[in-house]
């Protein structure tokens, strides 16, 4: 049952959407992939920029072009290139889905038109499917993400109570759906986005200059930073202990295996027990650095610990199928995860191994 607020708005949603296009057709950043729209560049663009800011992906989409101009060139491409192209934007699943999703798109007679349709290939949700879909084919089907939520949430002044993003997303599809601007719907959807990213921030929204500051209720009750009532994430700390472990000019490696579900067959700096280092044997190693990060909902704190290994240690490495020694020519040739590749240059910036 649609609230008051909700009601409201759908029923001013021609001038909603008005103000709105008005807005980004004078605002909107220039990006590659709206200066010369494809079809490529849209599915492109909206695999590299989930959880991913624009001025992060701008380089890798323009390298990205270069060498994989088009689906044909994509699926065909080896996957350690698709991979090697993707190196520091993460999530890497993204990389390899967009692969599987070009090989399935040139196997078809003529690309699918519907987001449903979109949303059987590999990779493609929701949000994904509405977004190409509705930039490339004009179809009227509403982008929900969590830009998306916190404009509507706020223009209505809703203040639901929502376990996650991705439910606060369903929940407002319907009413995403119902302003869209049909004539215009891939401008809207990307309007809405820009919006988000530029005026409708988190905290401190920028309300004096906001394009629809007129429909907006939780603007004129001045409580906009309250919006959306999302529960709090659980963050979970983890702490982990790497080596850098070197014999001979040589550095040591963990490559995940093939199959793995996070990271596969891209290279880290090994963890102390996969060269089956227990607590005592870590103790009497040098701590080189201890470096943060974040991965969705991990707090992971990454201790690393200096090891000039002995012949016979290398040897045992040797041995394990996801350790690999490699001289610092090949460190450029391999795939590292984003972290690992800025670790491992900040090292061997302050350090001389061997
Ligand atoms: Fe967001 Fe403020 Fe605009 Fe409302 S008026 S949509 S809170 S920026």
């Amino acid at each position: 049952m649609p609230t008051l607020s909700q009601q409201n708005l759908s029923a001013d949603a021609p001038r909603f959407q008005q103000a709105l296009l008005d807005w980004y057709r004078v605002n909107r950043r220039k990006l590659p992939w709206r200066e010369t729209p494809s079809l490529y560049k849209t599915v492109v663009s909206e695999f590299m920029c989930q959880q991913t800011q624009i001025k992060t992906v701008l380089p890798y989409f323009a390298r990205w072009l270069d060498a994989l101009p088009d689906f044909f060139a994509l699926a065909a491409a080896p996957e350690s290139q698709v991979l090697k192209l993707w190196e520091g934007l993460g999530y890497y699943s993204r990389a390899r889905n967009l692969q599987r999703l070009a090989q399935a798109l040139v196997a078809l007679p003529a690309e699918p038109r519907t987001a449903e349709a979109w949303q059987e290939l590999p990779g493609v949700g929701p949000y994904t499917a509405a977004a190409i879909t509705s930039i490339s084919f004009g179809t009227p089907v509403a982008c929900v993400d969590g830009n998306v939520v916190r404009i509507l949430t706020r223009l209505t002044a809703d203040h639901t109570a929502f376990r996650d993003s991705a439910t606060a997303s369903r929940a407002l599809a319907p009413l995403a759906n119902a302003v869209i601007n049909r004539a215009q719907p891939g401008d809207h959807n990307q309007a809405m986005m820009e919006l988000g990213a530029t005026v409708c921030h988190r905290q401190s929204p920028l309300c004096t200059i906001c394009p629809v500051r007129a429909f907006c209720a939780a603007a004129r009750r001045g409580d906009p930073e309250t919006f959306p009532n999302l529960a709090a994430k659980k963050i979970e700390r983890i702490a982990t202990t790497r080596v850098w472990c070197w014999h001979e000019e040589k550095l040591l490696l963990h490559r995940a295996a093939a199959g793995s579900r996070r990271l596969a067959e891209l290279c880290e700096l090994p963890l102390a027990e996969h060269l089956g280092l227990d607590e005592t044997a870590l103790k009497k190693l040098p701590v080189v650095a201890v470096r943060s990060r974040g991965i969705t909902r991990y707090a992971i704190t990454e201790t690393i610990c200096s090891l000039k290994a002995s012949a016979s240690q290398r040897k045992a490495c040797e041995k394990s199928a996801e350790l690999t020694w490699v001289s610092r020519a090949e460190l450029h040739e391999l795939t590292l995860s984003g972290p690992h590749r800025r670790w491992i240059n900040e090292l061997l910036a302050k350090d001389s191994p061997g």
